[in-house]
């Protein structure tokens, strides 16, 4: 038999009911911050990602689903190929998309969505890491992240604009119901602190190098902040003497960081500075954050973001500073309080054609129920009346309606609630007012 791809995992009901809750108060929320939501495509070009996310980060150097994607010349014509077919059959590296920062970026650019006023996008879509799978950790999950991008004399580089974005993620949280969550919160500087800090990591893990894993090696003379991102528990007393980029702002980061917390304390959004979390993409710049959730155990951050400064010009396009974050929704979901049967709309009524040609009626009585926005499950006239009821009960329908020839003849039906057990006899009427009654 063939079963779903390790790492991957097929979304079933009634769980989805939770994904579309979540869904659903994330548009709901964002839409009131002036979010627009954009789709981007679910592969691109290799050197999007190597470039933005950053070579010598985990998701680029091994967790990415990269192919060539090599068109074929056709056997007959290989003889006979031309330089504008060679060039049209050429290969190009393409990845399924490891996040999605990276995708709306690059749409910002090509589409020049600043000129249309866009400048707060936000998505939910699949993400593919080749990640070691375990509870909370998939190869295929689902991100919901937003963006604000923009010029900065727009306002996209302003300390508030982080603020907003925060406060905004704490009000979903609450909206969800998901109380015992932490912000961690750090500044992980701009390019002209991060040249001394670099320095002075590099400095510091010199004498201490050969003791560390053989990644912790290579990113000392690559790029020696990634050290931080090592989890292997024999480097973690080394890292933590190591010098911490809050000791290296300059002025304008410094400002801009207490700012950020200047506004988090005025709405009362409550965080803590955290100095190792550096996140582990290369493109942020400034301020970098992670909502964890205790529940959650060892996978236990919710969301991750920051901001990314230089990430538009690094790919080609103007200066838009922007704000972002991710939220694992595989995560999110885990997180609530709330079960799938809670948020699941069952059946209002199941309607129950009782004997030869009744399915007809009953058909035309569900279509003007459901215009009704009911939800109705039909049964089938080859039933019996038990088999109905027990149709009816598994379904977990309030009502029964029971459609048979005298009621079609009295244009009345019986109605039966379930629970209840009560019984009546309703005109066709006034069906869909009594059944909503109940709601
Ligand atoms: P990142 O894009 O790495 O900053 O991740 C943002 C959020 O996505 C994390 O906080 C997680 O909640 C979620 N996430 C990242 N990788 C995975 C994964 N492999 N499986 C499930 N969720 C993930």
């Amino acid at each position: 038999m063939i079963k779903a791809v390790r790492g991957t995992r097929d979304l079933l009901p009634p769980e989805t009911a939770l994904w579309n809750f979540v869904e659903s108060a994330v548009r709901d929320v964002f839409r009131a911050y002036n979010f627009q939501e954009i789709r981007t495509p679910v592969f691109e070009d290799t050197a999007l990602f190597s470039r933005s996310v950053g070579e010598e980060t985990d998701i680029v150097s091994k967790e990415m689903y990269t192919w060539d994607d090599r068109g074929q010349v056709p056997k007959i014509l290989a003889d006979a190929v031309t330089p504008e077919d060679s060039a049209r059959y050429s290969y190009q590296s393409l990845t399924l998309r490891p996040e999605n920062t990276a995708g709306v970026v690059r749409a910002y650019i090509e589409h020049d969505l600043w000129q249309k006023g866009l400048s707060k996008l936000y998505y939910i879509g699949p993400q593919f890491r080749r990640e070691r799978p375990q509870k909370g950790r998939y190869r295929q999950f689902y991100q919901i992240g937003a963006e604000v991008i923009g010029p900065a004399s727009a306002g996209s580089e302003s300390p508030a604009r982080d603020a907003e974005v925060l406060e905004m993620l704490a009000t979903l949280l609450d909206r969800l119901g998901i109380t015992d969550w932490n912000l961690e919160l750090n500044s992980v500087g701009c390019p002209n602190d991060r040249t001394a800090f670099n320095e002075a990591l590099r400095k510091a893990l010199e004498p201490v190098k050969d003791k560390m894993c053989a990644d912790c090696q290579r990113r000392t003379v690559t790029n020696p902040l990634r050290v931080f991102d090592c989890k292997v528990p024999e480097d973690q007393p080394i890292i933590e003497k190591l010098p911490r980029i809050s000791q290296f702002l300059d002025e304008p980061c410094r400002a801009h960081f207490e700012a950020v917390q200047a506004i988090l304390k005025s709405v009362g959004v409550q965080f803590v500075l955290n100095d190792r979390l550096v996140r582990g993409l290369d493109y942020y710049t400034r301020t970098a954050f992670e909502f964890t959730h205790g529940a959650l155990g060892a996978q236990n951050a919710i969301l991750g973001g920051g901001r990314y400064d230089g990430l538009s010009e690094s790919l080609g396009g103007p200066a838009a500073p922007g704000i972002g974050f991710a939220i694992g929704e595989d995560r999110l979901v885990m997180s609530l309080k709330e079960s799938a049967e809670g948020v699941l709309r069952k059946p209002d009524v199941y309607i129950a054609p009782l004997g030869p040609g009744m399915n007809a009626e009953a058909a035309r009585l569900a279509r003007e129920l459901r215009r009704h926005d009911l939800v109705v499950e039909l049964g089938d006239e080859s039933f019996r009346l038990k088999k109905s009821f027990e149709a009816a009960t598994k379904a977990g329908a309030k009502y029964i309606l029971i459609v048979g020839e005298n009621e079609v003849k009295a244009d009345a039906f019986a109605l039966k609630d379930l629970a209840k057990g009560e019984q009546v006899s309703v005109p066709r009427a006034e069906l869909a007012q009594r059944i909503q009654g109940a709601r």
